[in-house]
């Protein structure tokens, strides 16, 4: 080795690929823990499932509602369930809890399309669906794919019934039509902004009339007959639902190596099932350990089950209140001496549309998580930007425990930028880094990671939360 060599390899900010000196052992731990994690995506495609499955794993391994626990003492584990939407979790460290948590926070809601509140009509012999959009989305890429229907109709009795079709293989699915190119002149003619536009984003439920000469709406009726017989619903109950439609897809492995998923709404489950699997993992630690899991984050986090809210404030109130330790500040304080990683997805480079991206600062598939100093756009607006003393805490943590990481920006200078909740926990005067995976197509509806991210994410969070 030459002496310029040697420099280089103590100088140089070495970025390599991650599955390049992996053991076959190594590899095989990756996949089988990322089956787990697409087994997770195929049992919640959105918030409310989420919860549900969440709540499903945390009682499984020995987590108790908070609600229902006196007091607390180190060791101990408990949750607290915010509208059936959002979940806080947290593990009871040993160490006096003033001294602040160590929290991972990721959101379960993804972008989608939910049904507008008077969603059903008929139009030339068919029955559909008129929508609304649900976070940021290019419309044109929900065309023409299988889709399915999940959420809760809740009837003014308060009785709530669950929907949940186009899943299952025997079910049937909902499709969004779009114009055959033969057709298509004047529509290849718009900006791809406006390919597909808001109101033509209407799902094709049904083409039976109703068999009867004198009634008009014969499909819509029809459809509505068979929803009453299925669900017990009238038209009026589609006023108090939240119909989501989601793609219908499987999580799928990708590429002939299987090193990748395939799958929807990773943006921001993966980091809601890594933060969630990492904290199970964690036994009496030092630092009482939070995982928190928003709604909302698509839309701006505003409302009750938004990270906005002071719901998660409530939550840390009660954990001191159940510890026999609050005080007049007693949660500001907690708040300024906290650590938080903001689990939430991050932009990974692709070589096919390499340039909105700065290649010194992008984050790439394969060689770990991904950390945003900052995000935003234009001059970091809008962005918390981490402490330079935090960000050294956070590399030393990785650095000493061999996980692979990388620093980088969402995008080119000027070209766009991003928000997540990190702001939101950093407002508290928590010391915030963003914190995630890389993916490929983010808010499409089939996104793509790579299996070696996840598992780092695990580790990362894991490594975190037992400082
Ligand atoms: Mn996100
Ligand atoms: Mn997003």
């Amino acid at each position: 080795m030459s002496e310029a060599t040697k420099l280089q390899k103590s100088l140089f900010n070495d970025k390599r690929n991650g599955w390049a000196d992996l053991s076959e052992e190594k590899k095989n731990e990756i996949y089988n823990y990322c089956n787990s994690y697409m087994e997770f995506l195929n049992n919640g495609k959105t918030e409310r499932e989420i919860v549900k499955e969440s709540k499903n794993i945390a009682d499984s391994n020995g987590f108790k509602n908070i609600e229902e626990v006196e007091s607390l003492k180190p060791g101990d584990k408990v949750y607290y369930i915010n509208k059936k939407k959002a979940m806080y979790l947290a593990v009871i460290g040993y160490d006096n809890i003033e001294n602040g948590i160590n929290v991972i926070g990721a959101h379960a809601d993804s972008p989608r399309l939910d049904l507008k509140p008077n969603p059903l009509y008929e139009d030339d012999g068919f029955a559909f669906f008129k929508t609304q959009y649900y976070g940021g989305i290019k419309k044109y890429q929900w065309t023409t794919i299988p889709l399915a229907i999940h959420g809760v109709i809740v009837k003014k009795n308060g009785e709530s019934v669950e929907v949940n079709i186009g899943e299952n293989e025997n079910d049937p699915v909902f499709v969004i039509t779009d114009l055959l190119p033969h057709l298509a002149q004047e529509q290849m003619q718009r900006k791809l902004g406006d390919g597909i536009k808001g109101e033509e984003l209407n799902i094709l439920i049904g083409s039976i009339p109703y068999n009867d000469s004198e009634v008009s709406e014969k499909v819509k009726l029809n459809i509505l007959n068979l929803l009453n017989k299925k669900y017990g619903i009238v038209e009026a109950d589609f006023l108090s639902a939240e119909l989501e439609i989601v793609p219908a897809f499987k999580a799928r492995s990708l590429g002939f190596d299987e090193s990748m998923i395939a799958a929807y709404g990773q943006d921001d489950k993966i980091c809601v099932y890594t933060s969630l699997s990492a904290l199970m993992n964690v036994q009496n630690p030092k630092t009482t350990a939070v995982c928190l899991i928003a709604d909302k984050e698509e839309i701006g986090s505003m409302g009750n089950t938004g990270m906005q809210s002071n719901v998660f404030d409530t939550f840390i109130s009660e954990i001191l209140n159940k510890l026999g330790v609050n005080k007049p500040n007693m949660l500001d304080k907690v708040f300024c001496n906290s650590k938080m990683l903001s689990a939430d997805v991050d932009a990974g480079f692709d070589p096919t549309f390499a340039s909105v991206a700065e290649k010194n600062n992008a984050s790439y598939l394969g060689r770990g998580i991904g950390l945003n100093k900052y995000t935003g756009g234009r001059g970091k607006g809008g962005s918390s930007d981490a402490n330079a003393e935090f960000v050294a805490y956070i590399r030393n943590m990785l650095e000493n425990n061999n996980l692979a990481y990388q620093i980088a920006e969402l995008g080119k200078v000027d070209l766009g930028g991003g928000g997540t909740i990190a702001y939101i926990l950093a407002n508290k005067g928590m010391d915030v880094i963003d914190c995630g995976v890389p993916v490929l197509s983010m808010h499409a509806p089939y996104e793509v990671t790579s299996k070696f991210d996840v598992y780092t994410a695990f580790e990362t969070y894991k490594t975190f939360f037992n400082l």
